[in-house]
């Protein structure tokens, strides 16, 4: 973003101080990848606040749906439900790790599960949406709805974080390097 609002400036600058007749080339902004975090997001910000606004933006309608109005997405429907890729999963909205795939397992449940998440990166808070008390599981970075978590996991944690996937970007393991 900064980078982008400088080349502007300078295109700007040069626009004024130039009295020829030349076009001044206009930079082109890169556009998002509407399935991958923002780019401009430093990750050394350990916590993302942004507007409802600006998460509209950023997101795509399902993406801003699920992670930021705690809706969920059809059962069986999302692109990671039966994924086996090594890799971890970050946050769809601001790319903190979340879950590696060593955690996760096949709940049949129609959404990808994992036993447990990485150290630090979620939050969590009881919910009545369904009438019932579920744990809500929320990315603790960004504060952004991921899923709720279950007692009925396996070993060793016996935990399910019933994750949905568009609130998830996989990061393959070959492309991690880390
Ligand atoms: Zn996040």
């Amino acid at each position: 973003m900064r980078v982008t609002v400088l080349i502007t400036l300078l295109g700007l600058v040069n626009g004024c101080s130039s009295d020829s007749q030349a076009p001044v080339p206009t930079p082109q902004p890169t556009p998002h990848e509407s399935n991958s975090a923002p780019k401009d997001l430093k990750m050394e910000d350990s916590k993302v606040r942004l507007s409802d606004e600006e998460w509209k933006k950023r997101l795509t309608p399902e993406q801003y749906y699920v992670l930021r109005q705690a809706g969920t997405e059809r059962a069986f429907t999302g692109k990671y439900d039966k994924t086996k890729t090594p890799g971890t999963y970050a946050c769809a909205a601001c790319g903190q790790k979340l879950f590696v795939s060593d955690a996760k397992f096949d709940s049949a449940c129609g959404w990808p599960a994992f036993f447990a998440p990485m150290k630090n990166a979620l939050t969590t808070n009881v919910d009545y949406n369904l009438g019932y008390a579920r744990t809500e599981v929320r990315c603790a970075r960004c504060d952004s709805h991921l899923g709720h978590v279950f007692d009925d996991g396996p070993p060793p944690t016996g935990q399910r974080y019933c994750i949905n996937s568009v609130c998830l970007v996989l990061r393959e393991k070959k492309d991690d390097g880390k």
